[in-house]
């Protein structure tokens, strides 16, 4: 019998959340702040014929990964250009990102980083609040 399209086998699960270092791909939170398991995201989304293959694979967390959905470009607000998104298995996670100075906004260092904060919604409302208290009591932001 062969695998559903889509299935994870439990063996490459585990190796992507060791790679992963336990945390989502794009906004470093840990399982821990998360209080639920973190999901596999296709980084290359199903919807555009995204295999479902270690090098396609990532941690993320369930925000991230519903706000990414089946995106795989967002324009640069600074631009308007049609930029692909943020690879967390390929790119380098503080090349295209930063932490605001009081740790609680991501800021997009290069046009990559400022379309998939904008895609996956890395700053609205909602985040914005946890993470104030997260820092407020010293969780927050990750110091790697
Ligand atoms: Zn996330």
């Amino acid at each position: 019998m062969s695998p559903s399209k889509g299935y994870i086998a439990a063996a490459l699960r585990e190796r992507i959340i060791q790679q992963a270092g336990r945390r989502c791909g794009y906004c470093l939170r840990t399982e821990a702040l998360l209080g639920m398991p973190m999901t596999i995201d296709h980084i290359i989304p199903q919807a555009a014929d995204g295999p479902t293959t270690e090098e396609n694979l990532w941690l993320a967390c369930r925000r991230c990964n519903e706000f990414k959905g089946g995106q795989t470009h967002a324009p640069d607000p600074e631009t308007s250009e049609w930029i692909a998104l943020f690879n967390p298995r390929q790119q380098t996670w503080a090349e295209h990102f930063a932490w605001s100075e009081d740790g609680v906004e991501i800021l997009g260092k290069t046009p990559c980083g400022r379309a998939t904060i904008i895609a996956l919604q890395m700053n609205n409302p909602e985040i914005i609040v946890a993470r104030r208290l997260w820092v407020s009591v010293g969780w927050w932001p990750p110091q790697d």
